[in-house]
């Protein structure tokens, strides 16, 4: 397919940028064009600031981040080349156990960007972040045994999604002194992100991220209504060419809302939760699984395998027999209530996870498992083995020490 034949050129169609009094921009627009405009020329504005912070957009691929991308390019190609001085990171990540579907279409949109951008000449860098090989779903779970995920142990979030996002973002930190995260969260998605939105009102179009020092935080479109937003959407072209129907039939055959990009704990509140339909297929913290239910709902049953094994990693979760009476560390964890906490999954119950994983693979001839997790969790089992020799044999020493 050819990405670039239907884009928008420079100059056509896309640069309508309307001029407000600067003084009424903060205020919420109710109509819909009134709106937007006052979104561009925020957009517009702070582009134009006199410094070189790099903009970084967080890019989920869903409805949000999409437009927010979209209304930043649109700007960008309507700037002369001489004032497109500040680059503009569109990082997305990849907790590597994503909806496929969904990260489907994030990859094909990133690389849309990508063509978009050399063709533009514009100074947008795309980019995806990924767990670090030891800090992945299948190496915690599986290599370390760490019982699937619910929500009073969500170990995922921050290894799989915070750290990787925020060490891109510490990265550019380090090269540049300061940034600009651009997020695409709405007070109006949920009432959990209008909690989460309102801990960054400072009256000022700039906010200090709470856990980055360095960051400062964007939010152009926190006031649009998702209407607003679908409405955008489906009238008007991305940049990068072709359309948002992609998107669309997305949301259509998935049901509903998203997980958004995630740089702190208290930026994810809709991931792992049932309002989230986007979020990683092995999800096992939501109840029910909507993201891939709904796809297979709307007729793609080849997910149907990935439901079941999702449903059957939350089902082993609690048995018994497939804990082991210590933690990682060795201790033996009675709360204060004296209610025993069972430790990691046993040795046997990872070999069966990995076996069954294996087995759905070659089945539905996707990637499910990289070779390097493989690799890694059998070297985690190997110094498991020796830690738990070592732990008997001092064990046993204390206890023969103890007859004498
Ligand atoms: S979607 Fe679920 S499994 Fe994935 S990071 Fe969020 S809570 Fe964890």
């Amino acid at each position: 397919m050819d990405t670039m034949s239907n884009q928008p050129r420079p100059g056509k169609g896309v640069c309508k940028i309307a001029s407000k009094p600067k003084e009424t921009v903060c205020e919420k627009a109710t109509d819909p064009d009134l709106a937007f405009a006052q979104i561009r020329q925020e957009i517009q504005e702070e582009y134009a600031e006199p410094h070189e912070k790099p903009w970084i957009i967080g890019f989920s691929g869903g409805k949000d981040s999409t437009l927010l991308a979209h209304l930043v390019i649109e700007q960008l190609i309507c700037l002369p080349r001489s004032e497109r001085t500040r680059p503009v990171h569109v990082i997305a990540n990849d907790t590597l156990v994503e909806s496929p579907m969904v990260m489907g279409h994030v990859k094909l949109a990133l690389e849309e960007i990508r063509i978009a951008a050399r063709a533009f000449e514009l100074p947008v860098i795309v980019n995806t972040t990924t767990p670090k090989i030891d800090q992945t779903f299948w190496v915690n779970l599986i290599g370390r045994g760490y019982p699937s995920p619910n929500s009073n142990f969500r170990w995922c979030t921050d290894r799989m999604k915070i750290r990787p996002t925020s060490n891109y973002i510490r990265q550019r930190i380090k090269d540049s002194g300061e940034v600009i995260l651009l997020l695409g969260v709405r007070r109006s998605e949920s009432s959990a992100r209008a909690i989460t939105a309102a801990r960054y009102d400072n009256g000022s179009r700039l906010n200090r991220h709470n856990n980055l020092p360095g960051c400062l935080v964007f939010r152009p479109i926190l006031e649009l209504s998702t209407d607003a937003v679908w409405e955008y959407l489906a009238e008007h072209n991305p940049p990068w060419g072709g359309s948002h129907d992609r998107l669309i039939q997305l949301y259509r055959h998935a049901g509903g809302g998203e997980c958004p990009v995630v740089t702190s704990t208290i930026d994810a509140p809709s991931c792992g939760t049932t309002s989230s339909r986007f979020g990683c297929w092995t999800c096992t913290v939501v109840k029910k699984d909507k993201s891939l239910a709904g796809f297979v709902d709307s007729g793609f049953n080849e997910f149907m395998p990935l439901l079941e094994f999702r449903d059957w990693l939350v089902q082993i979760r609690n048995e018994p027999v497939r804990r082991l009476a210590r933690r990682r560390n060795g201790q033996v964890t009675i709360t204060k209530n004296g209610v025993f906490v069972p430790g990691p999954f046993n040795m046997a119950t990872r070999q069966e996870i990995l076996d069954r994983l294996l087995s759905l693979q070659e089945k539905l001839g996707m990637m499910l498992i990289r070779q390097s997790e493989i690799e890694k969790i059998r070297d985690i089992w190997v110094e498991d083995v020796i830690v738990s020799a070592e732990r008997n044999a001092e064990m046993q020493h204390v206890s023969v020490a103890g007859r004498l």
